[in-house]
């Protein structure tokens, strides 16, 4: 059985503490991998590690310098895709499309964007008059802020932690990674791109684990950490908060949603049916920028319910490497659980079944997995948990609407604010509507398209903070003022 270890000063290492979890698989729930956990021994080692690199080598190198070894990183995990595919799909069990087309190459675009942003970001600089007619110069100026505690979810393991470690580098910062506990893989092998491209040892570190008394914890309460970097679920940003008030460290959260998309009559009928079906049921729904709650306005609230359900019943489930599967499980039993709660949850509130609402037949093999079917819902009102909460499976609830204002209350009333999605050919009611929805990122006639360099991030209980080009330089960097006088 594979031993998956901690990525500590450049060095693989199970720790001290002996202590092990296992890895299941998704597919079909048997035992993948052995982790090792990392205590509070193996945190504060890496910790540690992290701080002198950036007191050695790492710490002395230009910008240009750095910038060449992270396009070499970038390089190099283009060079082990297929590593990288196979591991990422064998953590999550998703198609291999995914890791190919999304996944994967976001990982190595991760490093190269933020490598360019950071080349060519200017500093600012104001002159001001001063009493005695002399003036003076003020100019501004990058240094990285420390050592950055990047704690990562599990639904899209690897695009979502380089999104973190690859600005977090490129503005000079070591990191220590505590990857989710359920997608151990691609992390850890990205300690072995790290060390054949020559990064210094300590400026990527990884430890495992969980959150409550385990690493995650140990982590974000260490006081060597100078700031944390989160991805995940509200409830666990709060907790994060609270060990970095300690020290008054410095916090970016993207966190949980629970996005409306909103089609109006006017829309490309057919493109809004493909975009919100994908929204829904992308990943099996594990995509924080997913649409749970779908807004549609009545005229074609009947064909576009029956569109969208042809769509969720033409998923073939299946292994990754079935090339006649499209279509995997989640993460694992613990979250199917949940999420079978809330299809339980969406009848007893009364919702019309209009697909899906259980788990599909599998063979034998795949008997175990974590499999549920694409579901959709009508008729619950919106004071209803599975309108309210954040699921994160494969379902959505669809409402008709008549009119846009009755339709931006209906996106707003939530406690989350992530993302939108708009469906319409009416160019002044798209700009109206997207002033007025409370989210950090709209598409309009789109979902999930992403340039890097655009800020990201979620407003009320969805987020702290934007990351994305210029953006990520904000929380990577302390920006210094020095005023000369003339
Ligand atoms: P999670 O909050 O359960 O776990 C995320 C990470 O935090 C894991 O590594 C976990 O071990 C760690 N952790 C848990 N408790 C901790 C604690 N007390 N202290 C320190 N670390 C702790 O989230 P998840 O289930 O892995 O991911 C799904 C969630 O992530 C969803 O809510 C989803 O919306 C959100 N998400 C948000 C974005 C975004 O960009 N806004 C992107 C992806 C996922």
């Amino acid at each position: 059985m594979r031993l998956i270890e901690n990525f500590i000063g450049g060095e693989y290492t199970a720790g001290l503490s002996g202590k092990t979890f296992e890895k299941r698989s998704p597919l079909d729930n048997s035992v993948i991998a052995r982790v090792a956990e990392a205590g509070k021994t193996e945190v504060d080692a890496a910790v540690r590690a992290a701080r002198s690199a950036l007191n050695g080598e790492w710490g002395g190198l230009t910008t240009d310098q750095r910038v060449e070894l992270l396009y070499g990183v970038a390089n190099e995990i283009t060079r082990r895709f297929e590593d990288f595919v196979a591991a990422e799909m064998a953590d999550t069990g998703q198609p291999s499309h995914v890791m190919r087309h999304v996944f994967i190459p976001r990982g190595a675009a991760n490093f190269k964007v933020f490598a360019d942003v950071v080349k060519n970001v200017p500093s600012e600089s104001f002159q001001m008059a001063t009493p005695d007619g002399r003036g003076a110069m003020n100019y501004s100026v990058r240094n990285p802020k420390g050592v950055i505690g990047v704690v990562c979810p599990w639904n899209a393991p690897f695009m979502l932690m380089t999104w973190k470690v690859g600005p977090a580098l490129a503005c000079g910062n070591t990191v220590v990674v505590k990857p989710s506990e359920e997608s151990p893989h691609t992390a850890t092998l990205l300690g072995e791109v790290m060390n054949a491209v020559g990064i210094p040892k300590g400026v990527y570190n990884v430890v495992h684990g969980f959150g409550p008394d385990s690493a995650g914890e140990f982590l974000t309460q260490h006081p060597l950490v100078d700031a944390i970097t989160f991805t995940g679920e509200t409830r666990t940003g709060a907790a994060i908060m609270k060990a970095a008030s300690e020290g008054m460290r410095d916090v970016s959260f993207e966190l949980g949603g629970k996005n409306a998309g909103i089609v109006f009559a006017d829309a490309d009928f057919d493109a809004a049916v493909e975009g919100i079906s994908r929204s829904a049921f992308l990943n099996s729904g594990q995509v924080c920028l997913g649409t749970e709650r779908v807004y549609v306005e009545r005229l074609i609230f009947d064909k576009f319910v029956a569109a969208l359900k042809v769509k969720a019943e033409a998923v073939k489930f299946g292994r990754p490497t079935d090339p006649n599967a499209n279509y995997g499980p989640l993460i694992s039993q613990e979250h199917r659980q949940k999420v079978l709660s809330y299809y339980r949850k969406a009848v007893e509130e009364g919702a019309t079944v209009v697909t899906g609402g259980g788990v599909p037949d599998m063979p034998a093999d795949l008997a175990e997995g974590a499999w549920v079917q694409p579901t959709i819902w009508t008729g619950l009102p919106e004071t209803a948990a599975v309108v309210q909460e954040e699921i994160f499976g494969p379902c959505c609830h669809i409402c008709p609407f008549d009119s846009e204002d009755e339709v931006v209350n209906l996106a707003n009333d939530t406690d989350y604010g992530l993302s939108t999605t708009i469906w319409t050919n009416d160019l002044s009611r798209a700009h109206r509507v997207a002033a007025r929805v409370d989210v950090g990122i709209t598409w309009v006639n789109s979902w999930f398209l992403r340039d890097l360099r655009t800020p990201f991030g979620g407003s009320k209980q969805s987020g702290i903070g934007r990351e994305g080009g210029v953006h990520s330089l904000e929380f990577y960097t302390e920006t210094r003022n020095i005023c000369i006088k003339f």
